[in-house]
């Protein structure tokens, strides 16, 4: 009898993990598939989730922020949370939406860029997913350009005001406070706008095909008046949202691997039991053939992310590799999905299976974070000298 792999057991990607980040990730795991498993398909299929009650168990779990340090953040090395990034996407992207979006770009603003005052206010509650953050950087006419944003902060005596709209944001209506991204006289700036000040309003996005776990929303800002403590006082330009927009885009390195594997493991369960012309689907070369590949590129995107997620631990990852990961595991995960679906035929457009939720989720991971052309641009920059933006 030939002993039967999983696809990463193949590449014994566990060898290459320390025993510390591997206890972490087994925990998520075990809480993704016990606690959000079953409740996936409802979710889904309803356009809605428990997004407070989520972000209290996931502050339970320590995910929240779980890469930084202080400030009640557990202070992981970069690859565990990597790790739980991938978990947390084998269940769903949407679920790795809500930890990222708070964790890497709420959180990391305002632990990188925030004033003293600001992390003792934001950070611990945030942690504990007592306290929900949001970020908003795209406008409607403004994506993949953020830098021609309208979105604007103009001095009025010692305070701001703020106007304009941003557009696709996660966790928008149900967070507790608004990382906010608007031009000023002193360059890009970022601001801190708690729910229920004056002229900011959040809508929820509906009709989504994609990502439906998740809650995306659009800001208004209209005569939004704030003292000048709720500016982050050290991020002055775009380097500052992009070096948010860099955390997140890794956490996507190996979260969209979660997914890919997800939907390889339950096809090949599927293959192993679905009779095809008298023998098991699993039994033909063409099956075999479209396992073996996409096993293969599973694998690769690991190595990939585990040595990503080591060079960002030794402090020198820079911000081309990780368009490096994120365009290369995005678009494979997506194919992957995709290729499994059609194993599974017919049951495979279903929510009994995760294939075509993956695959739909997929279509917005591949395009936030920087889509995937402009992660081809940062890679040919890289590789040329020339940029190709414009
Ligand atoms: C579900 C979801 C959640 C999101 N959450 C957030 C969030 O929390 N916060 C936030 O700020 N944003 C969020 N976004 C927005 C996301 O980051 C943007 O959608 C993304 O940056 C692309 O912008 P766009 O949709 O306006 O596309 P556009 O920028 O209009 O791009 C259209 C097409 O043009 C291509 N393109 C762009 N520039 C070039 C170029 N120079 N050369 C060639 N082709 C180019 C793009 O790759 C794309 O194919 C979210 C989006 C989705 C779908």
């Amino acid at each position: 009898m030939v002993t039967v792999r999983s696809p990463l057991g193949l590449f014994q990607t566990d060898s290459l993990i320390g025993e510390e980040d591997r206890a972490i990730r087994d925990t998520v795991r075990r809480f993704v598939d016990e606690r959000i498993r079953p409740e996936l398909a409802e979710w889904y299929e309803s356009g809605s989730i428990p997004a407070r009650e989520l972000a209290r168990e996931l502050g339970e779990l320590g995910v929240l922020g779980m890469h930084l340090g202080g400030y009640g953040c557990a202070g992981t090395s970069a690859t565990a949370y990597g790790l739980a990034c991938l978990e947390l996407e084998a269940g769903d992207s949407g679920l790795r939406s809500l930890v990222s979006v708070q964790g890497s770009l709420a959180m990391f603003a305002i632990h990188r860029w925030g004033s003293e005052e600001q992390k003792q206010e934001w950070l611990p509650r945030m942690a504990k997913g007592n306290a929900i953050g949001c970020f908003g950087l795209t406008e409607s006419d403004f994506g993949s350009n953020p830098g021609g944003m309208r979105t604007r902060a103009t001095r009025a005596g010692g305070d701001w005001v703020l106007n304009g709209n941003k557009m696709w944001i996660t966790n928008g209506s149900v967070a507790d406070v608004a990382v906010v991204w608007a031009q000023t006289d002193d360059k890009v700036r970022g601001f801190l706008v708690p729910a229920g000040t004056p002229g900011f309003s959040a809508q929820e996005i509906k009709k989504k095909l994609s990502l439906r776990a998740s809650v995306t929303s659009e800001l208004v800002l209209d005569e939004v008046r704030l003292p000048d403590s709720a500016m982050l006082p050290e991020a002055r330009g775009l380097s500052g949202p992009l070096s948010c927009l860099n955390e997140a885009r890794y956490g996507i390195v190996f979260g969209s691997l979660g997914a890919a594997r997800d939907c390889l493991e339950t096809a090949i369960a599927y293959a192993q039991e679905r009779d095809i012309f008298d023998r098991k689907l699993a039994s033909y070369q063409l099956t075999q053939a479209k396992l073996a590949d996409m096993a293969v590129e599973l694998g690769k995107g690991m190595l990939l992310a585990l040595h990503l997620g080591r060079l960002k631990d030794a402090g020198l990852l820079q911000p081309e590799q990780v368009s490096l990961g994120k365009l290369n595991n995005v678009r494979e995960a997506i194919t992957i999905a995709r290729e499994c679906r059609t194993i599974l035929a017919a049951a495979g457009i279903t929510l009994e299976y995760p294939m075509m939720r993956h695959a739909n989720n997929l279509e917005s991971v591949l395009t936030y974070e920087g889509t995937s052309e402009i992660h081809q641009l940062v890679i040919g920059q890289a590789l040329t000298g020339h940029s190709a933006f414009r």
